[in-house]
């Protein structure tokens, strides 16, 4: 038996009529504004109530009535709901393999059961299996409210859906255009290094050999020549340092970071003797990262400590104290301090706060450490007031690298 009802505003509901083939012309006669129903229903007083509740609590509708699974399907194809009200008991049938279909075909519709009697441990686990809701038989006054609530959880269901593809998509795009910006930077930076190194080693040969020779405003240019190449080479290179952290064969693992601090004094030997700076540290954790570029970031940050020091010796110490899964380190000095309104642009590649006649650098030294630790999942900012020293803060994962899901194991994912 293959019963069909359809049934549009004004008519009534006439289980029994089979709808036969090009039956689908129902739902083509629904107006924009109507509610369409499919209901899987066997018996014609059941389906005029449900029709005649939903009209009463304001649908304008238009519903197809249903028996089998087949009818069912064809319903759907030919045209989707916008919701499906099922018994839960047919015959023939089961109103929750209504729902069965619509998860096959990748439908995401409502469905509302509607039942004689339904207790509340099978009512639970419909609505656990993906039913959007139920309703009695004698409490068929709700349906209204419940196909209401129904097609606005769907409606959100679809903007969050939407967002967050959208969102997806948004990551993708800057994904893919900080890929291009940074092969660029890298190209750029690599493949100019050989035409510059031309331009400074010949008006260096030109500055030896005429020195003197010409007049002076010739040995002032060529001079000035030979600065702005070397000045160009210098800025190429750290260029380069910048857009080849996150390409390297950095070794992930796990890092005990006392190494990586001994390893900073040990290259900035002659500027910590030069200046007096003494340097003093807890004991360091152990943390995910890649030694190298570790002991880059305490480098970083200790000869900024040394170079923007105040008037007496530079006294830095390290710190690092357990957040969550994170560890945060400190590095303190005592130097010059930085205006709170500086705190993120000292970050940014090439911005500096001095002269470079006043301190020397290129300004890349903040940008290199924020790219090191944001590669690692972490975080770096500044604490500081101008003339007041300045603290450098930063996080690191923590987590044991055996564990599975471990940010040890995710930071090694990520090194391309
Ligand atoms: P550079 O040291 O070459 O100027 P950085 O990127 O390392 O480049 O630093 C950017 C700017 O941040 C510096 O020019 C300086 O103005 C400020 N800065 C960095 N570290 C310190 C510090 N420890 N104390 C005061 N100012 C600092």
């Amino acid at each position: 038996m293959s019963p069909h009802n359809v049934e549009n505003e004004n008519s009534q509901p006439q289980v029994g009529k089979t709808v036969g083939p090009g039956s689908g012309t129902s739902w083509l006669a629904a107006k924009p504004n109507q509610l369409r129903v499919l209901h899987v229903e066997d018996n014609e007083l059941d389906a005029e109530l449900v029709a005649q509740a939903l009209r009463k609590g304001g649908f304008a509708i238009s519903v197809v009535v249903v028996q089998a699974e087949a009818e069912f399907e064809r319903q759907l194809h030919l045209h989707p709901p916008d919701v499906v009200i099922a018994d839960y008991n047919l015959p023939q049938w089961k109103g929750m393999e209504a729902l069965e279909v619509l998860r096959r075909e990748g439908l995401d519709i409502p469905l509302i059961l509607v039942s004689g009697a339904l207790g509340d441990i099978t009512a639970v686990e419909c609505i656990k299996r993906g039913a959007t809701d139920y309703v009695l038989k004698d409490g068929l006054a709700r349906l209204p409210e419940a196909v209401r609530r129904a097609l606005q959880e769907k409606r959100q269901l679809r903007l969050r859906r939407q967002s967050e593809e959208d969102l997806a998509r948004k990551v993708e795009e800057l994904a893919r255009s900080n890929a291009d910006l940074e092969q660029f930077a890298y190209v750029a930076s690599h493949d100019l290094q050989e035409p510059l190194r031309m331009v400074a080693a010949y008006t260096q040969l030109l500055g030896e050999r005429y020195r003197g020779k010409l007049d002076e405003t010739a040995d002032k240019f060529i001079g000035y020549a030979s600065e702005g190449a070397l000045r160009m080479q210098s800025l190429i290179q750290d260029l380069l340092a910048f857009s080849r952290v996150g390409r390297s064969d950095a070794a992930v693992g796990q890092v005990d970071s006392n190494e990586a601090v001994q390893r900073a004094l040990l290259s900035l030997g002659t500027a910590i003797q030069e200046s007096g700076a003494v340097i003093t540290h807890d004991p360091l954790p152990v943390v995910c990262a890649d030694i190298t570029q570790l002991t880059q970031v305490f480098q970083n940050l200790f000869g900024n400590a040394i170079k923007f020091c105040g008037k007496g010796p530079p006294a830095i110490s390290v710190q690092a104290e357990k957040s969550g899964e994170q560890w945060l380190f400190s590095v303190r000095d005592n130097g010059i301090g930085i205006a709170p309104e500086y705190a993120e642009n000292i970050f940014v590649v090439f911005q500096r706060l001095h002269a470079r006649t006043e301190y020397a650098g290129n300004g890349i030294g903040l940008a290199i450490c924020k790219k090191i630790i944001q590669h690692y999942g972490g975080n770096i900012w500044v604490e500081s007031q101008t003339g007041q020293g300045s603290a450098f803060k930063f996080t690191l994962p923590s987590a044991d690298p055996s564990k599975e899901g471990s940010p040890c194991k995710a930071a090694a994912a990520i090194v391309p």
